[in-house]
Formats: structure tokens, C-alpha cells, sequence
């Protein structure tokens, strides 16, 4: 999926060096279109495509001259500092921290929807994909050392995953449907909207095995390693059986085995 403003010569040369992550050529993309609408206004009429290493008014960095040298200048920062996935978090991170543009926050948000206009994401993919990637994930364990780390999911488990994104989505929609304006239902978010929160999600085998072994669950396989089920916290205001009852009577979503705890509701496909 290239861009077309960009010209084939040069989206070959971008995914000949930027390597990091497969979504790096779409991030620098989206740098590039913000910065000089890539090489066609300021300083990208002069071989500053991304504005690397130029400052307007003030000696600029030669040898970052070139479309290559744009290219490697930002590979090489990237590959420092940023953190995959992008996301509007990732984007703003690296825009305060490490590009250092005049106006972070406005940056980020153009380089942001820009990279998801061209990757072609819409905005419930959006919200799916800050939920996968963005939230609490599994713990890795290794050899009895739990690490208590994000650990994103293998990509024989992805589409999975997905699936129970989307229905978890429905979940938190219909709970802003019919509960918007009920105050005593919450957490609420800055916006107001209830959130939901993910106690537990996708979980790597081995990290299964273990909570089995330790007693903290009665499985040493089931939903959670196949990227099938999620914990949900019961949200305030509602006891985990009400949010039950909620979920299965209101919510029409492919989740068909539950399992009801004091901190809320495990839901599964099964
Ligand atoms: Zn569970």
C-alpha cells in the first residue's frame, strides 16, 4: 500500500532501510507528508524530506541532506526511541522526547492520522488495536521467573484476538449506550465515556501452565492462550452477576461461556 505521494523510486528506498518494524515505513510515511508534504514544499524542496536534521534559521545539517540520509537519519533515531506499535501514545511519546518538533502534541496527532488514513485503518480498528496492543498484556514466565512484562500476542493467535477485541468493544459500547447517563455507573474516562477495564486477556502458554501450577487458575490450557477469552473488571456501580446478566442479555456478542468472579466476568468463545 504506497502512498500516492509518494513515488515508487522513493518508497523502495524507504522499505530498503526502514526495517525496524513493518509499520516503520508507514510512520515515517506520515513524518514526511507532515513535515513537506514529502519533499514538495520548504524544506523538502531541498532535499529535507522529513525536516531531519534541519532548523529553519539556523545552520542545518548537511550530511542529512538526501532522501537516503533523511531515511537513515530517522531510522536510526527510530530504532532508538521508538516504541512499537504506533499509536497516538507512541507518536506523542516520540514526538516530546526524541523529535523534538516546535508544537509536539499537533505534530503527533497529524503524524498519527496520517499513518492511519494510509495503512488504511478505520477507527474501530483503532480502538481495537489500542485495546490489543495498548493495554495490560500477559506476563511471560520463564523457567519459574514471572516477568512481569507485555508480551503481544504470535500471529498464529492474532486473528483470535481480534475477534474477542471487537466483541469486548460491543461490550463497552452498549455499556456507554445504556449507561451513559446513569453517574453511578463508572469508572468514567476524561471524556466522560465508562470505561472497561481488561484484567486479563491473551496469555502465553507457558504463563497459563504456570497459574495452573500455582493454583491461580483450573486450566492448564483453555481460552486465554487461543486469544478466545477476556477477563473484564465489573465496572462500579453494578455487581459482577448484574454485569452477567448485562452482558448476555444486552450486548449480543459471539462471547458463550462465562464464568463470574468477585472482580467480574470471564468471557470466552467456545
Ligand atoms: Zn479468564
Amino acid at each position: 500500500m504506497k502512498p500516492n505521494y509518494i513515488i515508487d523510486a522513493d518508497w523502495q528506498l524507504m522499505n530498503q532501510i526502514l526495517i525496524a518494524d513493518p509499520e516503520e515505513v508507514y510512520l515515517v510515511a506520515g513524518i514526511g507528508w507532515h513535515e513537506t508534504r514529502f519533499g514538495t514544499i520548504g524544506a523538502g524542496k531541498i532535499g529535507y524530506h522529513l525536516g531531519f536534521g534541519y532548523w529553519s534559521g539556523s545552520p542545518y545539517l548537511e550530511k542529512y541532506k538526501g532522501l537516503e540520509n533523511q531515511l537513515k537519519g530517522a531510522h536510526k533515531m527510530i530504532v532508538a526511541n521508538f516504541k512499537f506499535p504506533v499509536t497516538l501514545e507512541s507518536v506523542t511519546d516520540f514526538a516530546f522526547n526524541h523529535w523534538k518538533s516546535s508544537v509536539p502534541t499537533a505534530w503527533a496527532k497529524s503524524v498519527y492520522n496520517k499513518f492511519m488514513e494510509i495503512t488504511r485503518m478505520n477507527y474501530n480498528d483503532h480502538l481495537t488495536r489500542n485495546l490489543i496492543f495498548g493495554e495490560s498484556w500477559s506476563t511471560k514466565v520463564i523457567a519459574g521467573i514471572q516477568f512481569r512484562r507485555r508480551v503481544a500476542p504470535s500471529g498464529e493467535n492474532l486473528e483470535e484476538v481480534k475477534i474477542t477485541a471487537v466483541e469486548y468493544q460491543k461490550i463497552r459500547d452498549k455499556l456507554n449506550e445504556i449507561h451513559g447517563t446513569n453517574k453511578k455507573i463508572g469508572p468514567r474516562d476524561k471524556l466522560g465515556e465508562i470505561m472497561l477495564y481488561v484484567n486479563s486477556f491473551w496469555r502465553e502458554l507457558i504463563f497459563q501452565a504456570w497459574l495452573f501450577i500455582h493454583k491461580k487458575s483450573t486450566t492448564s490450557t483453555g481460552d486465554h492462550p487461543f486469544g478466545r477469552a477476556i477477563d473484564l473488571r465489573c465496572p462500579t456501580g453494578m455487581t459482577p452477576a448484574d454485569f452477567l446478566k448485562f452482558i448476555t442479555e444486552k450486548c449480543n456478542t459471539k462471547f458463550n461461556w462465562f464464568k463470574v468472579y468477585s472482580w467480574g466476568v470471564h468471557c470466552s468463545r467456545r
